[in-house]
């Protein structure tokens, strides 16, 4: 019997034992089960800034975890051995309940909560959301790192259990969308909707010769500011990754020259990995 993934706009039709494009879904009895459940790939005590959130905490630590898959497909992937990777990669199971007594035990170094980050987290909905209503009852924060692939419906569910989101808004064309595998739309009507709900940074990772023409830089920040012109934009540099070993890193000139295009719109643009 198949079943139809709610979670993303790919809406993967799965018969019994297949994977979801992501590779973290998988068909089970007529239903989509999530396949990466507590299975965490990565674990650290990060400060704010990397996730990256300027503005939210700021001097603070935040215990992040990942576990494995994306719903993207970007040449340009900076964490592709686990967002790539599916069922077979080494793990280490969690529950919620564990997850959360980790972080409390990490309150006197300055954790503030948790972070689901390094691959997609949204892709594990169920894991996200049973430890986000754990951690909300134990006094600690939710933190949400994503590329903003998610139908309207599950992220509804979500937010209240969320209190900031980093989202990728990785070029503003659906060209640049269509090479990565994803939705425009989706991932504007993801940052419309969580900017009303909680604190929302935006990312965009500057791809030399695809996403970086100052004309583009305008259209995104412009399009950002009539949500909220403070809402913070970090412009970060690319560094050659995954499909794209053979490109240079991003010109630090234009970097700052496309901060200054956003600047004409946006009050809070930073820079990442220019040095
Ligand atoms: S979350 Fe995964 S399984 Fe579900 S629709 Fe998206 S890619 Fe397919």
């Amino acid at each position: 019997m198949r079943a139809v993934c709610e979670i993303c706009p790919h809406h993967c039709s799965l018969e019994e034992g297949q994977t979801g494009s992501c590779h973290a879904r998988r068909g089970d009895n007529g239903r989509v089960v999530s396949a990466n459940y507590g299975k965490i790939t990565s674990m650290a005590l990060d400060p704010i800034e990397k996730k990256p959130l300027a503005m939210f905490h700021p001097g603070s630590r935040i215990l992040s975890v990942g576990s494995f898959g994306c719903n993207l497909r970007c040449p340009f992937c900076q964490n592709s051995e686990i967002s790539q990777a599916g069922e077979s990669i080494e793990n280490t199971f969690l529950s919620p309940q564990d997850l959360v007594a980790a972080a409390l035990n990490l309150k006197q170094r300055n954790n503030i909560g948790v972070a689901f980050t390094y691959n997609e987290p949204l892709v594990g909905f169920e894991y996200v959301l049973d430890c986000s209503r754990l951690l909300h009852q134990a006094g600690l924060l939710s933190v949400i790192v994503t590329n903003g692939m998610i139908c309207k419906e599950p992220m509804k569910e979500l937010l209240p259990f969320v209190d900031a989101m980093n989202i990728d808004l990785k070029g503003f064309s659906q060209g640049f969308y269509d090479w990565c595998g994803g939705c425009l739309d989706t991932v504007k009507d993801t940052i419309s909707m969580c900017c009303q709900s909680c604190h929302v940074e935006v990312t965009c990772l500057i791809i030399p010769g695809m996403n970086d023409s100052p004309e583009e830089m305008l259209a995104l920040s412009k399009w950002l500011s009539s949500l909220d012109k403070g809402i913070v934009l970090h412009i970060t540099r690319f560094f050659p990754s995954f499909h794209m070993l053979n490109h240079s890193p991003t010109d630090i000139s234009l970097m700052h020259r496309l901060k200054e295009a956003a600047e004409k719109y946006l009050d809070n643009v930073f820079l990442g990995n220019v040095w």
